[in-house]
């Protein structure tokens, strides 16, 4: 055993079921090892979604051996091997090359010794390896960083932040999810370094920013963006400085960065969903998630919680859209219970479900042409529906439309 092999951790059954994948490659001549994430959470025991292998075999060598590989990210040294109908990213041993554009690297290079490719790696805590015997790999006393709740680059912090400022972010991130504190140099590039984040591109900021504020830790994890004045170098942030200090103290974690944008647009309106969702690079899903929560409580500041709001709102939401309520309107009389009751009496769904349609209007005033009226007097009937003004039976909305006749402009 070389020195840097520690304990023995015991494999959970996710990696359990993953050894034959290792086990195969090391049979044919290879290195592999479990490396990443997995083996932080699982010193950490917290819940495993993916197992990341590393090997000394190149892409193309894994896919000699392997009958099922899928070729997703050949260039830097990845493939996934699919295994008992789970995918495990296989990734050759590598170093990076210069980040000149601060998105990938200019190349990678395939290297054959998991040394290198530890020595590559952000965080001491991501830089640990398993052997397929669960030995632990720790050439940077990741375990002890772990142990002591510590997020600390793997080397000179500086140059390692220099390299790719994300990992300003990730080092966030981290400590949002995990509830870990930064090493003392490490926060120190954080501040020194933090302009450089502007070079990087928005997509990858988003990407580790949207778990940033999902984390449980998220207040700690704003504390030292705030206390770095990192949000001067994300989007918006940094055109309204004073957009930060909008947030209550104690910051709960978001569900989404929808709820995030919704909620800063409802503390300050200068900068419209839209802008944000601009400035960030949103989804599609984002966008119209934000829309939806937006329109919700604009409606609410005017007619409180109805079947109208929660009709309009999709149901996904309404956790989100009790959120932002929370973090608004501090006295609100709004609960879990309360949105559940007001849903279970929205009688349709749609206005399809409504039982006169169209058609039935044009029938019931065949002196009056076809116009943008039928529309407006289906709206209304659906809203009347929704609110409960009316059944929805033909009968009572003839009578209903008798005393709301068609308003032709
Ligand atoms: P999660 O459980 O959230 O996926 P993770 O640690 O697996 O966390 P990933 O973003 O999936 O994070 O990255 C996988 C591994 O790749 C990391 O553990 C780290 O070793 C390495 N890594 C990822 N991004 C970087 C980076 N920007 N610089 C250096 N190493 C990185
Ligand atoms: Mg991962």
């Amino acid at each position: 055993m070389n020195e840097n092999e520690g304990d023995a951790v015991m494999l959970t059954q996710p990696f359990k079921q993953a050894l034959p994948i290792l086990e195969t490659i090391i049979n044919h001549g290879y290195e592999a090892y479990f490396v990443g994430g997995c083996v932080r959470d699982l010193i950490l025991e917290r819940d495993i979604h993916d197992i990341d292998i590393a090997t000394s075999a190149s892409p193309y060598e894994i896919q000699q051996i392997f009958e099922k590989v899928i070729p997703v990210g050949i260039e830097h040294g990845t493939v996934i091997v699919r295994h008992h109908h789970e995918s495990y990213e296989v990734t050759t041993f590598r170093i990076d090359g210069k980040y000149s554009d601060q998105r990938h690297p200019d190349a990678v290079e395939f290297v054959r010794d998991i040394h290198e490719d530890l020595k590559r790696r952000d965080f001491t805590m991501n830089a640990l390896a398993i052997d397929i015997h669960g030995r632990v790999i720790d050439l940077f006393k990741g375990s002890e960083d772990i142990n002591q709740k510590m997020i600390r680059t793997v080397g000179n912090s500086y140059d390692r932040l220099k390299e790719d400022p994300l990992r300003i972010i990730r080092a966030l991130r981290f400590s949002s999810q995990l509830g870990f504190n930064i090493a003392k140099d490490t926060l120190q590039s954080m501040q020194d370094l933090r302009n450089s984040i502007q070079t990087l591109a928005t997509e990858r900021i988003l990407s580790e920013f949207e778990k940033l504020i999902k984390g449980t830790y998220i207040n700690s994890a704003f504390q030292y963006l705030k206390n770095l004045k990192i949000d001067q170098s994300l989007p918006i942030f940094k055109e309204y400085p004073a957009l930060i200090g909008l947030l209550r103290e104690d910051v709960q974690p978001f569900r989404s960065f929808a709820e995030f944008i919704t909620l800063f647009h409802q503390l300050d309106g200068s900068v419209s969903i839209h802008t944000w969702v601009k400035s960030w690079k949103c989804s599609n899903k984002t966008k119209h998630e934000a829309i939806a929560l937006n329109e919700a409580l604009i409606y609410f500041r005017y007619h409180g919680l109805d079947t109208y709001l929660l009709y309009h709102l999709p149901q996904d939401l309404d956790q989100s859209f009790l959120n932002v309520l929370d973090r608004l309107f501090l006295d609100h009389q709004v609960t879990n219970d309360v949105i559940k009751t007001i849903r279970s009496t929205i009688v349709i769904e749609s206005k399809r479900d409504l039982l006169i349609n169209g058609n039935d209007l044009i029938k019931m005033y065949p002196d009056l042409k076809k116009g943008k009226w039928i529309q407006d007097l289906l709206q209304r009937m659906e809203k009347a529906v929704v609110l409960n003004e009316v059944r929805n039976t033909k009968y009572e909305l003839k009578e209903w439309i008798k005393c709301n006749p068609p308003v032709i402009n």
